[in-house]
């Protein structure tokens, strides 16, 4: 028997599934042959390792089982989503009263309001398309319009405290002038 013709009868030959004869050629090509007897004892670890993997194979509705509890969860994302959504407006608000109060008080000069201003727009312009953006995905339109609002409001707050610190600049431009 060639090591082919018995490699090809080893996995019957293991279950018994061959003929008397057949059985017998497969035995003694086998005592003879390392190359095959390496092969049946692959043959019979490979076999074993299946058997365990059959064994830890899940339940066949394991995944409408998962998917089911997964669904009866509450939703973290959206009460996180809440939750930043919160925080970015209280930013906003807090950078913009901040700089208002400093500006309405005087401590703030207006080039100093105008740069500050400035820096503060771009963060703030990008604190407003990351909010609009998470509306716009969870398609929470009244939180972009109350955003857009709060950054109009903020932004009128800003320009009536800064003309009045400009105000007082110019009359002590004028004072120091008339002196
Ligand atoms: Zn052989």
């Amino acid at each position: 028997m060639k090591c082919s013709a018995c490699k090809a009868r080893l996995a019957r030959y293991r279950e018994g599934d061959l003929s008397a004869a057949a059985a017998s050629a497969v035995r003694d090509h086998l005592e003879r042959c390392q190359g095959c007897q390496a092969f049946l004892a692959e043959l019979s670890a490979l076999e074993a390792r299946l058997a365990r993997v059959r064994e830890i194979e899940p339940r066949s509705d394991f995944t409408q089982l998962v998917m089911a509890r997964i669904a009866a969860l509450p939703s973290p994302a959206r009460a996180g989503q809440r939750s930043r959504l919160w925080w970015l407006g209280m930013y906003d608000v807090v950078a913009w009263v901040l700089l208002a109060a400093l500006a309405a008080t005087g401590i703030l000069h207006w080039q100093a309001i105008v740069g500050e201003g400035g820096l503060l727009a771009g963060r703030l312009a990008l604190a407003g398309a990351d909010l609009y953006r998470i509306a716009g995905h969870f398609h929470l339109g009244v939180y972009a319009a109350a955003g857009v609002l709060i950054e109009s409001l903020a932004a009128i707050a800003i320009a009536i405290a800064a003309r009045r610190t400009l105000r007082n600049v110019g009359n002590n431009l004028l004072g120091a002038r008339a002196i």
